[in-house]
C-alpha cells in the first residue's frame, strides 16, 4: 500500500527529469517508495525519528512517535546517553506497528551551514540509519524528513541530500539486504520536494 517509485512513474505522480544525477537502475525503483503519511502508522520494519541530541523527546515527529509508542520508549531512550548530530541509535518500537525505531539527530541548518557541515551531517544520518537497519536484519525502513521541521533545513536541499546518500548506499551494495526504503513526508512542501528530486536519482527504466 506504500507506492514504489516504479508505480509512481506508472501513475504519472513522478515524471522523468531532463537533468538526471545518476544513470537509471530499475532495480532501485522497486526498493524506493514515497508517501505522505503519519509515520507512526506505517507497517514497516523500522521508522526513522528526527530526534535531538538528548534523545529524551521533543516536538514534531519525535513527539508523535513517543506518544504512539508509549512511555517505555522514553525509558529505553534514557539508557542511551544521547546521540551526536549526524549519528543514529536504535530502540524497540513498543506500541508502534513497526519493529524498531531508529533515532537520527539531523543538523540544525543555520548553525551547521555556517560551518559548511550541513550536507555531510544530514547525509551521515541517512547512512547510519540505513546501516543500523541492515545490521539488525530489518528489511524495510521509513524516513521522516529529517531536519526539515524546527531544524530549518530547506525541503529541496534536504531531499537532494537524502536521495543522493540513499543512491550511494545502494550503489555500494550495502543496501542489498533492504527490500524497502520509504521517504515518508508529513508536509506538502516536503512531498513536492521529493517529487522533484527523486527523478534525478531514481530515473525510470
Ligand atoms: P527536526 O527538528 O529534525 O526539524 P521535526 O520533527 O521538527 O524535526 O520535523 C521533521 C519532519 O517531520 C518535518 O518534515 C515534519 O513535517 C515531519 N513530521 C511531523 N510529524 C510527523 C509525523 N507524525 N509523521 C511523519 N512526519 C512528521
Amino acid at each position: 500500500q506504500i507506492p514504489t517509485v516504479t508505480q509512481l512513474y506508472a501513475s504519472n505522480r513522478l515524471r522523468p527529469t531532463s537533468s538526471p544525477a545518476a544513470p537509471p537502475n530499475p532495480s532501485y525503483n522497486d526498493k524506493i517508495s514515497l508517501i505522505r503519511h503519519d509515520i507512526t502508522k506505517l507497517r514497516v520494519d523500522s521508522i526513522v525519528n528526527a530526534a535531538n541530541e538528548s534523545l529524551l523527546g521533543g516536538g514534531g515527529v519525535d513527539g508523535a512517535i513517543h506518544r504512539a509508542a508509549g512511555p517505555e520508549l522514553l525509558d529505553e531512550c534514557e539508557t542511551l546517553g544521547g546521540c551526536d548530530t549526524g549519528d543514529a541509535k536504535i530502540t524497540g518500537a513498543y506500541n508502534l506497528p513497526c519493529k524498531a525505531v531508529i533515532h537520527a539527530v539531523g543538523p540544525v541548518y543555520f548553525r551547521t551551514k555556517r560551518e559548511g557541515r550541513h550536507t555531510q551531517l544530514l547525509q551521515s544520518c541517512y547512512r547510519k540509519s540505513l546501516q543500523l537497519a541492515v545490521d539488525h536484519g530489518l528489511k524495510s525502513i521509513a524516513f521522516s524528513a529529517l531536519s526539515t521541521g524546527v531544524y530549518g533545513y530547506p525541503s529541496g536541499e534536504a531531499a537532494e541530500a537524502a536521495c543522493e546518500e540513499v543512491r550511494r548506499f545502494l550503489e555500494s551494495g550495502r543496501g542489498d539486504g533492504l527490500e524497502k526504503i520509504v521517504f515518508c513526508n508529513f508536509m506538502e512542501k516536503d512531498e513536492r520536494a521529493y517529487e522533484e528530486v527523486i527523478p534525478k536519482y531514481f530515473q525510470p527504466a
